[in-house]
């Protein structure tokens, strides 16, 4: 048969393959419905297997022996291949709802594939660069910040997103949907303020030396970003400097409009000693100290020592904060004291790694007094670079 592939938007150079691993994993059915007619091609032979109207959705399954696709009339379709879910028309929109996960919403292609021979399903979304960026930056920045914050986060993001390409390529894709890489909420999510930002930046992206930036960034510096050479990007590290992010250490940091810009947690021993010993091999018999001894110029710790009844064990700032969690140690950047009844108090500043794009800081700097506008935020926090266009 070999019907059409039905034509879509110009995906450019090369679409990403998004693995929506976020609210999908391990789902083995998924209804499947789409704002415009579309088919279900397998990805071997191109054959069209169904062809359905945007009014009547399509259930898949895995199988033990392949994957099932049951349409709005009943018919059933079986095939041991990738399918391919293809919109009619450009711009059509995909809605994947699976049973106890909240619906999404995509632009672009999805492809569907049984993990490893298994019941479960992989579905991946294969979408334009820029249709993916309308879906990254409501979930990475919030969109009710200055316009200008947005547009250099749309920048960093479609810098950062054209170096993912097969970043999970052992698992058939480009990037997740997670924080790993990025989160990515699809079109369900788009915001006007965001869409805007995209579009006025459309294919522009960072350059250091004539090449794409790793443009990593974070929630909130603390005050300082960390360099590439702390964070161990020693390919980065010409342009990842450790900048101060504000006008001198007596002013108001530039990111200090985050509510959780400063923040304490305190443990007893006995709650540190378990939090620690999620990870701490062999365990600690009882923690009798913990100091910090050591810190890079961004103020972030890099040498923490931790003493039970027999050793001392030495780990680093960032392996305290993954093993104790990010969200409650949110960043390095932090000092320890001793409280009342013996307990252990970390203060600190920032959430997030601290490396590049300080995203707090991007909004104050878009605001009174600085004013910045995008390509001068880029410019504070990677050091040296131009901006330009991909192609
Ligand atoms: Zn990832
Ligand atoms: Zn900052």
């Amino acid at each position: 048969m070999g019907a059409a592939v039905p034509a879509l938007a110009d995906p450019g150079p090369q679409p990403l393959r998004i693995g929506l691993v976020r609210y999908l994993k391990g789902v083995s059915t998924i209804d499947i419905s789409c704002s415009e007619d579309f088919t279900v091609i397998n990805k071997r032979e191109q054959k069209t297997l169904v062809t359905s109207t945007y009014l009547e959705p399509i259930k898949v399954f895995a199988r033990p022996d392949g994957i099932e696709i049951k349409t709005a009339k009943g018919q059933l379709v079986k095939t041991n291949d990738v399918i391919r879910i293809c919109p009619a028309k450009p711009g059509g929109l995909l809605t994947i709802s699976a049973p106890t996960r909240s619906f999404s919403q995509y632009r672009g292609v999805l492809e569907i594939q049984r993990i490893n021979e298994t019941t479960a399903l992989l579905i991946v979304n294969e979408v334009s660069l820029e249709d993916y960026l309308m879906g990254v930056l409501p979930g990475e920045m919030p969109h009710t910040f200055h316009p200008e914050a947005l547009k250099a986060q749309a920048i960093a993001a479609r810098t950062y997103s054209e170096k993912g390409h097969g970043r999970h390529s052992a698992s058939g894709f480009d990037m997740c949907d997670t924080v790993h890489c990025q989160v990515y909420i699809g079109s369900g999510g788009e915001k006007p303020s965001t869409t805007k930002a995209v579009k006025e930046t459309q294919g522009l992206v960072a350059k250091y030396d004539g090449k794409l930036i790793l443009a990593v960034y974070s929630a909130d510096c603390g005050g300082r970003t960390q360099s590439g050479e702390d964070a161990g990007l020693m390919d980065a590290k010409d342009y990842l400097k450790s900048v101060a992010d504000n006008d001198g250490a007596d002013k108001p940091d530039y990111c200090c409009t985050n509510k959780s810009h400063k923040w304490i947690k305190i443990y007893t021993p006995q709650e540190l000693g378990t939090a620690l010993n999620a990870t701490m091999k062999p365990p600690l018999e009882g923690l009798k100290s913990i100091a910090f001894c050591e810190y890079d110029e961004s103020g972030r710790v890099k040498r923490v020592d931790i003493v039970d009844g027999k050793e001392t064990r030495t780990i680093t700032g960032a392996e305290l904060r993954m093993t104790c969690g990010s969200t409650v140690i949110r960043s390095a950047k932090m000092i320890v004291c001793t409280v009342e009844d013996g307990k252990i108090c970390f203060e600190g500043k920032g959430w997030g790694h601290g490396v590049g794009l300080c995203q707090w800081g991007a909004e104050g700097l878009a605001r009174e007094p600085s004013k910045l506008n995008a390509e001068q935020i880029l410019k504070h926090y990677y050091t040296g670079i131009e901006i330009g266009k991909l192609h």
